[in-house]
């Protein structure tokens, strides 16, 4: 393939490759899903080419908002080239309603609208399960430079305010999702990633009565099944909106 060379990292559900142009990478969406820190496997036929087209097209999105991102451009429907990173281990979270972890962890009910946005902080570690870091860990374990955490803070609330927009204009209401950063070749910190029904919760807003109806990971997490359509859906709405 096109300037494709050595695969370079194999992560749950992408491969990384080398690129004939150092400061660039080739990343590969396959079509494994896991869940529950990979407890739970499955494949889904043609679900990397859907998170690779609904990842590149918000990616756009953001870039077009000034958002400093990894995505240069799609190669095939499964393949994008992104700018090589030095991965920050954080795995950044931001809630704008109560769901999953967050009600397992807590008293507050599902489903519960957040005043503000709640960003929580995990170590990206499969080992160690993802713990929940605080800002005083954070400099325990001297993970990140505050200023840039605070960078990074500030970037995912502004991410939150063009996705949410978005996807309400798609009849999505944006439940939470996941982030991460790293530092490119000239140590600038930019989203890397994807951004897709894998790492982002998405409720249909099309409902006429009050049952939550996910088109988002959930659908594999709690067995409701019917994930391929639920990500076509969403890849078919993008592409009417824009
Ligand atoms: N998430 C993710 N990867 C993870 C953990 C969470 O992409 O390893 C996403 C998840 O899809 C959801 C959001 O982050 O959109 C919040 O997930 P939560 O902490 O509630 O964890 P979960 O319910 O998945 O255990």
């Amino acid at each position: 393939m096109n300037n494709r060379l050595e695969m370079i990292y194999e992560g749950k559900a992408k491969k990384v490759f080398a690129h004939n142009e150092s400061d660039k990478v080739i990343i590969e969406f396959k079509d494994d899903a896991t869940a529950f820190n990979a407890r739970k496997k499955a494949t889904f036929k043609g679900k990397g080419k859907l998170n690779c087209l609904i990842s590149s097209k918000i990616f756009d999105l953001l870039i077009k908002n000034n958002i400093p991102t990894h995505y240069l451009e799609i190669q095939n429907e499964n393949s994008i080239i992104a700018q090589k990173i030095k991965v920050i281990p954080l795995e950044v979270v931001l809630r704008n309603t109560a769901f999953g972890s967050l009600c397992k962890q807590t008293t507050i009910k599902p489903g519960t609208v957040l005043a503000k946005p709640l960003i929580d902080l995990y170590l990206k570690n499969d080992e160690l399960n993802d713990p929940l870091l605080t800002r005083d860990r954070i400099k325990l374990l001297d993970i990140i430079d505050i200023k840039d955490l605070d960078f990074i803070i500030d970037l995912t609330l502004k991410i939150n305010t063009i996705l949410k927009n978005f996807f309400n204009n798609i009849e999505l209401d944006l439940i939470d999702f996941k982030l991460e950063f790293g530092y490119n070749s000239r140590n600038e910190i930019i989203l890397c990633d994807e951004i897709s029904p894998d790492n982002c919760r998405l409720w249909d807003l099309n409902q006429k009565n009050d049952i939550i109806v996910s088109l988002d990971k959930d659908r594999f997490r709690n067995d409701l099944g019917g994930l391929i359509e639920a990500y076509s859906e969403i890849n078919r709405r993008i592409d009417n909106f824009i």
